[in-house]
């Protein structure tokens, strides 16, 4: 849900042409038209940079050939926004445009879904791009400046994973109070415990810190000002500080924390992938690390 609304549609939002806009916006809008992004490749994925996928232009159509891995909503998505290399004569950053490739597009299949550890009601793909021939009018944005758009995009995308994050950190820690205030050992209830209890409000006080953070950034991005630093903190803080919470609360719960029944036992697993997608922990830090020293 996230991705179609906060990581893959932003593109068309932030890139399409008014034509481009008109025609898909509608139905995104509605929820009839679910999109992805496609950005990451199975030798590709925290240097975005070095994707491989190729968009040859030839007439008015484009030529796409590559392969994209670990995309969400790759099974059901409609459209598909996707990342190619538009000039092989440059490496790197230069040379990647957007394009915006629909479902049913002859040459574009659904490798394989891919099951995963956590976020079980999400689909995950790997799609195949072999001589899929889209209309040039259906590129986003100038030829060639596509990388420049990911990391715009990537801003929002990041704040709304951090806020992710907190939310699930947040109905961790509750779910935790309800078990550990009737949950009986010793002759009373768990939260008597002060070694229990002094770990929950620490935890509460972090997520507390880490909520105030993602709003005050959020406002600071919402008026255009530039905290990429300040995003990629935020990123980083948030997608261990789950993990960490996810640790405590399934300890309080004891074996049943362990067991599949059990709520925890989910949330343990889904949260795993904060600090590894969107922006991996220590990619993360390299952001911040490099605007550190001005
Ligand atoms: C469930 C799921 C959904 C996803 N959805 C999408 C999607 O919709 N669209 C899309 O395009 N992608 C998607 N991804 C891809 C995701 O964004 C990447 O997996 C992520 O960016 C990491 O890339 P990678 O897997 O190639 O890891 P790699 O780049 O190979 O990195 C592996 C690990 O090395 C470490 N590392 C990497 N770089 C550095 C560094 N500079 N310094 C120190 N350590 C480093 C990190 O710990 C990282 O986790 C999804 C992934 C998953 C698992």
């Amino acid at each position: 849900m996230l991705v179609h609304t906060d990581m893959a549609s932003p593109h068309l939002a932030h890139g399409g042409s008014a034509e481009q806009l008109h025609r898909w916006m509608p139905g995104i809008v509605a929820g009839t038209c679910i999109t992805a992004v496609a950005v990451t490749e199975p030798d590709a994925g925290s240097d975005v940079a070095a994707i491989r996928t190729t968009a040859r232009l030839e007439g008015d159509t484009y030529v796409l050939d590559g392969t994209k891995m670990f995309i969400t909503n790759g099974v059901h998505a409609d459209l598909i926004f996707v990342a190619a290399r538009t000039d092989a004569s440059v490496k790197g950053a230069r040379g990647i445009s957007m394009f915006a490739v629909e479902r049913g597009t002859p040459g574009l299949s659904v490798g394989r879904a891919l099951k995963k550890q956590g976020w079980l009601s999400s689909d995950t793909a790997e799609l195949v791009f072999a001589d899929c021939r889209i209309p040039a009018a259906n590129r986003l944005g100038e030829e060639n400046a596509g990388f420049y758009a990911i990391m715009r995009n990537f801003q929002n995308e990041r704040l709304v994973l951090g806020a992710m994050a907190i939310g699930e950190a947040q109905a961790a820690l509750e779910l935790t109070l309800a078990y550990v205030t009737q949950r009986k050992a010793f002759g009373g209830v768990l939260w008597e415990k002060q070694a229990i209890r002094q770990r929950l409000a620490m935890l509460a006080a972090r997520i507390a810190a880490g909520r105030e953070l993602l709003c005050a950034i959020a406002w600071r991005d919402a008026r255009g000002e530039d905290c990429v630093k300040e995003v990629s903190m935020a990123k980083a803080y948030c997608g261990e500080l789950v993990n960490e919470v996810m640790y405590d609360c399934q300890q309080f719960h004891g074996g049943f924390g362990y067991i599949r029944e059990s709520v925890i036992e989910r949330m343990v697993r889904d949260a795993r992938i904060h600090a590894i997608g969107g922006g991996a922990t220590e990619v993360m830090l390299e952001e911040v690390a490099k605007r550190m020293l001005g």
